[in-house]
């Protein structure tokens, strides 16, 4: 391709909106450009990244077993209700109406379509396992859209969903998409660490993201020597425990006057943050509920969801609270909390003397003891786990990193195909719901990901795997006739050759094509001017490297192939 005849906008200054370098070079180097907060058309350049991304995706996805399909991004609300998601998915979901007013969703995924395909096809279960996917435009109406293509409204996303007659059968599906996505971020030079996650609204129990370490990551991950790794959410942790060396004493209760915050209380009461529980209340479905954790931890609300299996889960509003706890915000405990489900986070065990609200305005209870001044009956871990903490597997310490998630698999189980009926005649003849599983890669994400990390002060450097070109060929002077047909002629030797070439063949001064060649990273630079070829040579460069490689001009592009290959094997291997 020639630089004049396609569509490379560059640019010098950042996007005044770009806090991420991924996203400040997509703009800069001319892969996309923004039309409204979250949504970008794809340049050429970046639609050819893109692309190529998508082949990795579309190669393993075969090869691992999975057919692609493609299904409607209209879909409508009738389904959504089916599984109850019209109303929890939240505002994420973008919903329209057509002309008889009848509503639909622009899919934000598609386990709902996908299930309702299956239903109505799949009866037995000789048909099984089954792995679809299609590679898509999602949308979800982020609240906070930002980072480019990394958190966008509207992104390509890659999701399969796996049928199965029983667990065993998910298992080993499970594992080859496990794989399967380690050689895909393999095979574009990321090097991604599988970490276990929570599975949050979509349900299930087993899933695994998969996250490009990156300080710019919104995910925080939480590992530990052992292996052990897990996002923060996901993460299960022992905590030290806070136990001191005392009498327990009689409960007794004191006015604590305008102390409603945990600092305010210890403040006033001179006590260790870790003495005081504070006592949470959530309305999870119609029912509102306690957890009771020390006060200097957060409730890990995805864990709270998961362990009471409730559709909604918010957190009690003031009134809500007044109604069962008698006391304003602030000022709730257990003592003497009648007729209500109590779950107390792990962090509780071993403690004496606590502090609690006393269920009366302005006042706290002190010395309270368990379970002499009240019953917990159910203890579990439902706090947010954080760096410090001990790994639940070994013990040892965990600490934090920050990632980027590019992809995510579930195990999914039975939760859609139950909510939608969806059911095949097993062996036995016994009609079953199918069993499920799901696994998304966000394509564009992936490409932003890979800028992360692939860049230098001056732009790009691009994995030779998806790069959006292997070769740029750079004439130094394109008003010399020599230059020019010596650029067209190795133009015509690589792309014969079978390699992806851009010709800048741009009528610019040399300073400013050298730039914007850094800019848009293009794995090989061959440039080719007027001096050197009187030498019979041509100069050889690799985007990462500073080295320049002076070359017989007739050998260039056998050795440029063998870069190549070379490049190809390195970033695959990174
Ligand atoms: P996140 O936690 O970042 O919001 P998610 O867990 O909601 O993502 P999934 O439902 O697992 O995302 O979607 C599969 C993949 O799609 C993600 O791993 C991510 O790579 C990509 N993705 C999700 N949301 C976005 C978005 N707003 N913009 C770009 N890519 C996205
Ligand atoms: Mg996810």
């Amino acid at each position: 391709m020639r630089w004049s005849q396609t569509f490379i906008p560059t640019h010098k200054e950042d996007p005044a909106d770009a806090e991420i370098i991924s996203h400040k070079l997509m703009v800069r180097a001319g892969l996309m450009h923004k039309l409204s907060s979250g949504v970008y058309t794809y340049l050429p350049l970046g639609l050819r990244t893109i692309k190529k991304v998508e082949q990795i995706v579309r190669q393993e996805m075969n090869a691992a077993g999975a057919v692609e399909l493609l299904m409607p991004i209209m879909q409508p609300s009738e389904l959504w209700r089916e599984t109850g998601r019209w109303d929890v998915y939240g505002k994420e979901l973008m919903k329209v109406k057509d002309r008889q007013n009848r509503d639909f969703a622009l899919g934000p995924t598609h386990e709902e379509v996908i299930t309702d395909l299956i239903r109505g096809q799949i009866r037995s279960y000789k048909r099984l396992p089954l792995i679809l996917y299609q590679i898509q435009t999602k949308f979800r109406d982020e609240i906070r859209p930002r980072f480019g293509v990394m958190r966008a409204r509207e992104f390509v996303m890659k999701d399969a969903y796996s049928f199965h007659e029983n667990e065993a059968s998910l298992d080993e599906t499970y594992q080859r998409m496990y794989q399967a996505y380690t050689r895909i971020f393999q095979r574009c030079g990321l090097s991604t660490a599988p970490v276990m996650a929570d599975s949050g609204a979509i349900g299930g129990d087993v899933t695994h993201e998969f996250m490009v370490l990156a300080d710019t990551g919104e995910g925080e991950i939480l590992s530990c020597e052992c292996g052990y790794a897990a996002t923060a959410e996901g993460a299960q942790s022992q905590l030290a425990p806070y136990k001191v060396e005392e009498k327990i004493k009689s409960m007794e209760k004191v006015e604590t006057p305008e102390a409603h915050t945990v600092e305010q209380v210890t403040q006033f009461l001179n006590i260790d943050a870790r003495r005081l529980v504070k006592t949470i209340f959530y309305r999870c479905d119609e029912q509102i509920i306690a957890i009771l954790i020390r006060g200097d931890r957060e409730v890990n609300e995805a864990k709270v969801h998961r362990i009471l299996g409730c559709s909604t889960l918010e957190m009690a509003t003031a009134e809500e609270i007044l109604q069962v706890s008698g006391a304003p915000v602030g000022f709730s405990g257990p003592v003497g909390l009648k007729g209500m489900q109590m779950i107390a986070d792990l962090s509780l065990k071993g403690l004496a003397n606590i502090v609690v609200g006393a269920n009366e305005d302005q006042c706290h209870m002190i010395n309270v003891n368990f379970p002499r001044d009240f019953t917990v009956k159910r203890f579990e871990d439902l706090h947010l786990a954080q760096a410090g903490d001990l790994c639940p597997s070994c013990g040892k310490i965990l600490t934090s990193r920050r990632g980027i998630e590019v992809g995510q698999i579930f195990k999914l189980g039975a939760k859609y195909s139950k909510s939608l009926k969806a059911k095949f005649l097993d062996q036995n003849g016994k009609e079953s719901p199918f069993i499920m599983g799901c696994y998304g890669i966000g394509i564009t994400r992936t490409v932003a990901a890979a800028i992360e990390q692939y860049h230098d002060q001056d732009g790009i450097i691009w994995p030779m795997t998806i790069a959006p070109y292997q070769v740029l060929i750079l004439p130094l002077n394109v008003s010399d006739e020599m230059t020019m047909a010596a650029a067209d002629g190795f133009y015509k030797q690589l792309v014969d050759a079978g390699l992806e070439v851009l010709l800048d063949d741009r009528d610019e001064r040399a300073g400013f094509k050298f730039k914007d060649a850094d800019l848009i990273g293009i794995p090989l630079r061959l440039t080719v001017g007027e001096r050197s070829l009187r030498q019979g040579k041509v100069e050889v460069k690799l985007r990462r490297q500073n080295q320049v490689i002076k070359v017989d001009r007739d050998k260039a592009v056998s050795m440029i192939r063998e870069m190549i290959s070379e490049e190809r094997l390195a970033s695959e291997k990174s």
